[in-house]
Order: structure tokens, then sequence, then C-alpha cells
């Protein structure tokens, strides 16, 4: 079978519609877009691998390998999109619009329009000459909790650098922040406002948690700072708030919502103590329950060596500077497992989860350039240049 072309693949996968949404009534199935590409990857000559990610709701990771070997070069990232309304877009989010020099469609910048370019690129090399592996990487639910990327940590990639192609409008990306999201509930007892001794207030519990929380936040930025970051500190913010239900009724529950944005270096699990104790602290005495749940698993930040090998590779072919930037990525579970992991992909965040969502069609020129040159030094070229793409 001939590769379709880049258009005719783009325009395939924005069809297969592919939301990923903790909402279940949003959430939808990937099967349809993992089988296309399953199936164009088996038209070039790769071993395709699917793994459940969740068999119930319909999700599946990919892996399609073309070599042998190991310490390959992956190239890839999630084929979920994030939930549209269909009313705010001037076209069907889900038929490729071309128009002005540009392809509309929901995910064509975020980021289906990588996948043809990476399989163009396979169905380009000659398969035995290649001295590492290339391999193509395609993950659930990136959008919603990041269950494909987790899934990886059991797999075993026959690759030592990787290419998420994320949108970062043609940039090497070797910096991003983490994330984590937080509920906080104090419990006390409601009672008539008449008399303090007759209940447990939990909104003046909360008024000392958040006290101690932006006492933390001013120390997490004491202690943790990079320059290369458009906010340099670590941030928390204080995002939803609800409690009582009336002035003359003492509040017997209250939950604040909170996220933290964590530089590279600050880790996830200890935040999580830190925190819980810190609240712990600030209510002990007062009689009030306090519950610290995460609103989800959170997302490591992620840095990259800046010295990395296919760091320099992707500036100097890209001839952009590596930079950092605020969103998170898949990125983080790959350096997790040893990889060197950079973003570098076509599309531009700006247009990324937006109504009338477009991706450049230039830029898809410009990055299948790129790309080709990171395949040859990393994949095809004679056995010194091989050994140095390698590890060590
Ligand atoms: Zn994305």
């Amino acid at each position: 079978m001939k590769l379709p072309s880049y258009r005719e693949m783009l325009a395939a996968l924005v069809a297969a519609p592919s939301v990923s949404s903790t909402d279940p009534a949003l959430d939808q199935p990937n099967r349809p877009v993992i089988d296309l590409l399953a199936g164009w990857a088996e038209s070039v000559g790769a071993r395709v691998e699917i793994e459940p990610v969740d068999e119930a709701r319909g999700k599946y990771n990919l892996l399609a390998t073309l070599g042998e070997g190991e310490s390959g070069l992956l190239l890839g990232g999630h084929v979920d999109t994030v939930p549209c309304d269909p009313d705010r877009w001037h076209s069907d989010p889900w038929r490729l619009r071309e128009e002005g020099g540009r392809y509309y469609g929901l995910g064509a910048t975020d980021m289906k329009g990588f996948f043809p370019l990476v399989l163009e690129l396979m169905a380009r090399v000659d398969a035995a000459s290649l001295r590492r592996p290339l391999v193509l990487l395609a993950t659930a639910d990136e959008e919603s909790t990041m269950a494909g990327a987790r899934l990886l940590d059991g797999v075993r990639l026959p690759a030592s650098h990787a290419v998420i192609g994320e949108p970062t409008d043609l940039a090497p990306v070797f910096m991003h922040k983490g994330i984590m999201m937080e509920s906080l509930r104090l419990t006390g007892r409601s009672g008539h406002s008449s008399n303090p001794a007759l209940g447990v207030n939990a909104i003046e519990g909360m008024h000392e948690v958040i006290g101690a929380l932006l006492h933390w936040r001013e120390q997490l930025a004491g202690k943790w700072s990079d320059e290369r970051f458009e906010v340099p500190v670590p941030t928390l913010n204080l995002g939803v708030i609800h409690g009582g239900d009336n002035p003359n009724r003492i509040c017997g529950e209250c939950e604040l919502q909170f996220d933290l944005r964590l530089l590279p270096g600050m880790d996830l699990a200890e935040l999580e103590r830190d925190l819980a104790r810190l609240a712990a602290d600030a209510v002990a005495g007062t009689g009030l329950k306090m519950e610290l749940q995460p609103l989800f698993e959170g997302v490591p930040a992620h840095r990259a060596d800046p010295d990395g090998e296919l760091l320099q590779a992707l500036v100097e072919l890209s001839g952009r500077p590596a930079k950092s930037v605020a969103f998170g990525t898949e990125a983080p579970f790959l350096a997790g497992m040893g990889l060197e992991a950079v973003v570098f992909g076509p599309g531009s965040i700006d247009q990324a989860h937006q109504p009338d969502e477009y991706l450049e069609i230039s830029r898809t020129e410009e990055c299948r350039t790129v790309l080709a040159g990171v395949v040859e030094r990393f994949c095809t070229r004679g056995p010194e240049a091989g050994r140095r793409a390698g590890h060590g």
C-alpha cells in the first residue's frame, strides 16, 4: 500500500474523534486514531504494537518500530484532543479545511498534524540502512490524565532520544514547569452564630490555612528560581473557595482548590507531604478535620540536559534557540525512563485548545526538513555518528 498524502492522513486523523476528558460524558475512545496510524505504519514496514491503556474506555497506546536494535530515535506524542464546542467553530471541527495556507481542524496543531510527518519519514528511509531504530509513539489521554504516558514505564522502548511533537512553533523546548492541583477541605461543626462555642468555624480555619499557604509560597519562591522561565519562580494560585450558607450560621464546611506550578527539581510527592503537614499544623487544636486530595495525579516538571545531543541537533537544524514553555507535556515521563526528551512540533500553542484550531502548512514543511535531518543524524548516518548519537 502506498502511504496517503500528508493532507489525506491529517484529514483522516482529524475525522476520527478522540476527545479525552475527565468528564465521562465527553470522553471518547482513541482506538479509531490508533488503528489508522497502525495501518499506515504497517504499510511502511514498521512493527506495530498496540498496548491497552484502559480497554473499558477504548484507550490505547501505539508503538511502531522501523529497524532493529536499541537506542533509537522516538518521535511521537498524544493522539487525543480536548473537547470542543462546534458552535464556536466556523466549520466542522472534524472535517479538515484548507484555507489561506492553513489546515483547520480539531487537533490539527495539538497534535495530530505531527504523526503524518513521522510516517512520511518512515516511508522514506530504507529500513536496511537504519543503524538504530526509528520509533513512532502515539499515546492516550494526554489532555486529561496522561494515563498513556504514565503507562510507558512498564514498556521497553528501543530508543534513547525522543522528540515530542507538541506545538512549539518549531522551537526546541527543553524545559517546562510541572503542575499539581489540590482540593483542601475543612470540616467543623455548624451552629447558631450568636454563640461561637456552639460550633467549629471552617472559614476561620481556612483563613489560617490560606495564611500558611501564602507564607509557603513565599518560601518556595525564595528557595526555587530559574530565570529561563517567563515566571522564574514556582506559583501557587488560590482558584476556588466554597463554604458556608448563611451569615448567622457558623460555617461547618469549607473547601479550597488551588494549583501549584513547580520548577524542575521540585518533587511532586515531597510537595504533597509538605502541604499536608502545613495544613494540619495550621488547624491543629481547632477541632477541624482536614482532608487534602489531589484533583489529578500531577505532572512533573521537565528539564532536559541543555547540552544534550538531541537538543543541540534540533537547535542547529531548526536555527532556533532552545527555550522553555509554560505548558506541561509527556516529556518528563520519557525522561524518567532515561531518554533525552525534547519537545518540538510544527503547531503553535496559541492555536491549541481554541475554536478554529489551525496548523500553518509552511510549518509542516519546515518540520519535515528538520526531522529528516534528525533521523539522518540519529538513525541512518555512518557508525561513528551513530556512536556519538547513542548514550554515553
Ligand atoms: Zn498537546
